[in-house]
This record gives C-alpha cells, structure tokens and sequence, in this order.
C-alpha cells in the first residue's frame, strides 16, 4: 500500500471522533476496500467488543489470536466459546517451536522473570514474531487499544501509520471508557473472560498477569514484578520505535493481548 500522508490521516482521524464504534468500522472498510483488514484480538473486554461488531455487521476483516502457549484456561476456553456464539473463525498464530525450544532450554520456562531482557525475549518468540507472520501483507491493523488503560497509551490516535510494519493501524476504541465499554458489552450480552470480574482488567500471558489493587492503572498487573519506567509495561506489540523523519510521529508514543 502506497504510504498515505500524515495530513489525511489526521484528517480521517478528526472526523472518525464523532462516529460510533459500528460507523468508525464501516468507514474505515469503505475507505480501504480492496485491502487487507486484520484484527488482532486477546480475547479481553475491548476485543470482545470490537470481535461483535465485525461479526454481526459481516465486515470483511480476517481476526486472529496470538496463541502464545502460557494464555489461562479462562482465555482458551473464551476464544472457543467466541468463535462458536458469533459463528466465526479466529486464526491462531503460534510461537516458532524452535526459537521457543531454545529459550527454554536456555533460560528456563519462566526465565522471564530474571530480567526485563529476558521478559522482552519471551515476549518476542510468543508474541512479536508470530503478530509480525499475523500482519505480513496486512494493509489495515485494527486494535482495541484504550486511551485510559495506562500512560503509556495516551498519545495516540485513531489512524496512525506503522512504518516498521508498512501498515495503517486503527485504533477504534480509543476514546472509550471502561465505563462505556462495560455498558455496552453487557447490553449486548458479548461473552467475556471470567477473570474480568476477578480483578483482572488486562489479561495476557498467566504467569506474567496479576490481579489488580483498587485505584491501580488498568495494566498494572501485567508483568507487575517489574520497574513499570524502565518496562513500559507493554509486551512490544504496541511499543514505539522511533521516529526518523520530521512528519510528526506517526507510530505509538506509547502503544494486545
Ligand atoms: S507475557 Fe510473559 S509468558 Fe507471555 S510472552 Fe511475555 S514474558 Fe512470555
């Protein structure tokens, strides 16, 4: 796909701020018909939302899961019981069993827990190595990425371009609350992840998601025995890389499962 300009972007960014979710997502598969629309879903309460959209409007968007092999029973059993109750497919994507293998035999099956190298290591072989294999010849990246779930999360918008991966993401959700997003989930009975109701707004890998404390950022569960500046608390799906030429930051500032 032909790099779109920033200016049209911003512009197309402006006017998706007054659409609902349903009209965000129509515009944005009228405006890219004919290109590749991929939906990356972790099963949390966000994607759920997003997953029920496509499916009851039968938008032509292919969904897949990062399917890293540490998920909860709870997930597992919510990706299978999502596909069944929309009566759609999600691709799965698995980690490279031999990279895997090697790091296991390397540093352990929790060897995550040593280091933030190791962590972002982990994080690489099962997660950002099997979403890059998801995106490859993706044109459009639709996320259900939240302003409000952390600080990290703050700067971006609803269309941005992804340079490293030579792609748009769209990011309809942004806006939301969590206020918001519950109503809506439970009026239209979108089945989500037990966990939620046990403390668990943002649910990843188990052995790296903890249950949060009252007042607590919404993803400070995740990868919790970390220093959250030095870790950002996000997986590398979503991080930054920084910007090289001066049309204004088109990637997170920031920005799964
Ligand atoms: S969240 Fe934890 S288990 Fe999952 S890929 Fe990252 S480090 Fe590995």
């Amino acid at each position: 796909m032909t790099s779109p300009l920033a200016q049209d972007l911003a512009d197309f960014s402006t006017r998706l701020l007054s659409q609902d979710l349903d009209q965000r997502l129509q515009s944005v598969v009228a405006a890219y018909a004919g290109q590749r629309i991929v939906f990356s879903t972790s099963l949390g309460a966000e994607d759920q939302l997003v997953t029920e959209v496509i499916a009851r409007l039968k938008l032509p968007i292919d969904i897949f899961t990062l399917e890293t092999g540490r998920l909860f029973a709870e997930t597992l059993s919510l990706l299978d019981e999502t596909e069944q109750h929309y009566n759609i497919h999600i691709q799965r994507f698995r980690p490279d069993p031999q990279a895997l293998k090697a790091y296991v035999d390397h540093y352990g099956l929790n060897g995550f827990y040593d280091s933030i190298e190791l962590r972002k290591q982990c994080c690489g072989i099962r997660k950002v190595e099997p979403l890059n294999r998801a995106l490859s010849g993706a044109d459009i990246w639709i996320t259900g990425l939240r302003q409000q779930q952390s600080a990290f999360r703050q700067n971006l918008d609803f269309l941005q371009q992804d340079r490293d991966r030579q792609l748009i993401k769209f990011n309809p959700l942004l806006d939301w609350t969590q206020e918001q997003l519950w109503q809506t989930l439970k009026a239209r009975q979108v089945p989500v992840n037990p966990l939620h109701n046990k403390g668990y707004p943002s649910i990843g890998c188990e052995p790296c998601t903890r249950a949060i404390k009252p007042g607590e950022d919404e993803r400070a569960g995740r990868w919790w025995w970390e220093n959250p500046q030095q870790s950002q608390q996000e997986c590398g799906l979503h991080v930054a890389q920084p910007c090289s030429n001066n049309e204004g930051n088109q990637n997170d500032t920031k920005a799964n499962p």
